[in-house]
């Protein structure tokens, strides 16, 4: 892992606010709560498209959250607010290669296009910074599940069967429909890469989009709360 780990205001919580650094030096920050070893950490990632602030604004409101409540009997986790810093920053989808951060990761089925579309996966699997920092991560604390934020058609989609339970249980509170795959292929995508290479089931919670971002947190923080609190066994 790289970048210095820094104290937070939580005592259980430790920050690397420059966990990678992307292409135009800008910093990706990372938050932690490792406390507890007998279970394998939950990871959560918002901000993979840096158009979706609804996913970024669902990560930040889960944060301050655990800022005042996260406690050493927590479910391990981590949590990246947002990945794709760069995107964000200017409301594009791809990083500031242009490339989809969800089509770059290095799974068997990661396909090569030359199409400049919102869809580019980049001149070679793993070709960018924030997909090798989440790659080495997941090698590094072996998560039990990854969860990332995005927005779309409301649904929570699961790649691999194992992935279910935790689907279904994050669509309490907001009854959206969870589903085991978009519909469509998506070669390369944080899901394919955690379930075919690891056998680490993937969440993507997909939230309506374009709804008011103070009406995010309120559609799933009972399941994301109960994760953290040990209530899905
Ligand atoms: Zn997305």
């Amino acid at each position: 892992m790289q970048g210095k780990i820094l104290k937070y205001d939580n005592p259980w919580i430790e920050q690397m606010p420059q966990w990678v650094k992307t292409a135009t030096g800008r910093s990706v920050s990372l938050f932690q709560n490792l406390h507890r070893k007998d279970v394998k950490p939950y990871l959560f990632v918002g901000g993979v498209h840096g158009d979706e602030p609804e996913g970024v604004r669902l990560a930040e409101d889960f944060l301050l959250w655990l800022k005042t409540h996260s406690t050493e009997n927590d479910h391990p986790w981590i949590l990246i607010p947002c990945l794709n810093v760069d995107g964000f920053q200017k409301n594009q989808r791809t990083n500031s290669q242009g490339v989809d951060l969800n089509r770059n990761f290095p799974s068997s089925d990661w396909t090569f296009s030359d199409e400049k579309n919102r869809y580019y996966p980049g001149p070679q699997a793993a070709s960018e910074v924030e997909t090798q920092g989440l790659v080495n991560l997941i090698s590094q604390s072996k998560p039990c599940v990854i969860i990332h934020f995005h927005s779309w058609k409301p649904c929570v989609v699961y790649t691999g069967e194992t992935g279910q339970a935790y689907a279904e249980f994050l669509t309490q509170g907001n009854h959206y429909d969870s589903h085991p795959d978009i519909g469509y292929p998506t070669p390369g995508s944080l899901g394919q890469y955690g379930w075919l290479e690891h056998k680490i089931p993937v969440v993507c919670i997909e939230e309506q989009e374009a709804e008011p971002l103070e009406n995010v947190w309120s559609h799933f923080n009972e399941g994301l709360i109960g994760l953290i609190q040990g209530k899905l066994k």
